[in-house]
């Protein structure tokens, strides 16, 4: 199955003219996630054609505005549609007493049903048949919380084994694929001959943090790292003193756990363009790339 991911924003606190506040939109197969909704994100996705009734779920990072402060011009799009389905919504502690300020803050006429939802340990936060979500929570100047969306191993028939022994019949096949093993003409097949597992796709997102064991856990053998990279690590004392991570350290964190490819995004404005960024993170990992607005990279 093809999913993908689309980067609505890579800036850090201050955006710029090429660079929106963070958000990236995962759609899983028509089902819709938005990790992060910076300032002016439901007009990033409308360049991209994203509708904001495909979005079955935001998953917050934590509240510094970059990552938020676009929840109120979405939501209220949102509950002018006819959008019956409630939105799930997941964030770090704190997260349902900022939306009550939020929804006070200004007239907010909300017509649709959210159902917000604080993480508050590590670990498996949503499963289904086709993927889960687990939460690591980081180290930065507020509670942040990494993600990692990992999609459900599959079984997979093989053909030629099936195909040797003549088993053609649909509800055998069906046993097999739900992981029995089975008898055919008198001969017992072994579901570890007939079948083979086929991986399911790992993607790590390490938002604000420093550089610290969480980041370890969230890029344990994924396909695709995201992280942040706000400096370079000549400036690694501002990134200690704001709580960000380098370049650097983001290659680090890759090389370290078995990531295949890692994208940086939630650059400082201080670079104009990426080629620093990706410098600093190749000297430790070479398959990187430094996300831009409307990157979209199928899986
Ligand atoms: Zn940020
Ligand atoms: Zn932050």
């Amino acid at each position: 199955m093809i999913f993908d991911l689309t980067f609505l924003g890579t800036s850090c606190m201050v955006p710029t003219k090429d660079r929106n506040h963070s958000g990236i939109f995962l759609n899983y197969n028509g089902y819709g996630i938005l990790f992060d909704c910076g300032e002016n994100i439901q007009r990033q996705m409308k360049f991209v054609n994203i509708k904001p009734s495909q979005i079955d779920m935001i998953i917050i990072s934590h509240w510094h505005g970059d990552h938020t402060l676009g929840l109120p011009g979405l939501l209220q799009t949102i509950s002018n549609t006819q959008r019956t389905q409630p939105l799930k919504i997941f964030g770090p502690k704190g997260t349902k007493k900022y939306f009550e300020h939020m929804f006070n803050a200004f007239v907010f006429d909300n017509k649709i049903e959210l159902e917000i939802k604080e993480i508050i340990k590590d670990g498996l936060f949503i499963k289904n048949s086709d993927f889960y979500l687990e939460a690591i929570e980081l180290e930065h100047s507020v509670p942040t919380l990494g993600y990692r969306f990992i999609q459900n191993d599959k079984r997979k028939i093989n053909k030629t084994y099936v195909t040797k022994y003549g088993i053609q019949d649909g509800p055998l096949l069906g046993k097999l694929q739900s992981g029995e093993n089975i008898e055919f003409n008198g001969k017992k097949i072994k579901v570890k001959d007939a079948t083979k597992i086929i991986s399911g796709k790992k993607i790590g997102f390490i938002w604000d943090t420093v550089y610290c064991e969480a980041c370890n856990k969230i890029a344990q053998d994924v396909d695709i790292l995201i992280s942040e990279a706000t400096y370079t690590h000549s400036l690694k004392h501002k990134a200690d003193e704001f709580k960000h991570l380098t370049a650097q350290e983001a290659g680090q964190t890759a090389s370290l756990n078995n990531v295949d490819k890692l994208i940086l995004t939630h650059l400082s404005q201080r670079y104009k363009n990426d080629s620093e960024i990706l410098e600093d993170a190749q000297k430790v990992f070479d398959n990187t790339i430094v996300a831009y607005d409307f990157l979209k990279i199928k899986i």
